[in-house]
């Protein structure tokens, strides 16, 4: 199996053209307990953050907290 998830398997979106992680947001990566987010740089130059491992408790403060809303846990069916 690769390693490189794409966008629409793993559990958590982060749209890039809202992410402020350029700026020096951390906050998503911080908050998360089983810190599987990170922040990367784009082929664009551009930072943002992402879902480096595909593990996720759904606890949600990184969707709650990103500062521009650029964060979307997708939440399993059986969870919501
Ligand atoms: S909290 Fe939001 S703006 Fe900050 S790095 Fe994470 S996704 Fe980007
Ligand atoms: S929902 Fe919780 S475990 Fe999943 S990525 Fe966000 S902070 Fe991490």
């Amino acid at each position: 199996m690769p390693l490189a998830q794409t966008s629409t398997t793993v559990p958590v979106i982060v749209n890039d053209d809202l992410c402020i992680a350029d700026k020096g947001c951390t906050v998503c990566v911080d908050v998360c307990p089983l810190d599987v987010l990170r922040i990367v740089e784009t082929d664009e130059g551009n930072k943002t953050a992402f879902m480096k491992y595909d593990e996720c408790w759904y606890c949600m403060p990184c969707e709650a907290d990103c500062p521009t809303g650029a964060v979307t846990v997708n939440l399993p069916y059986l969870l919501k």
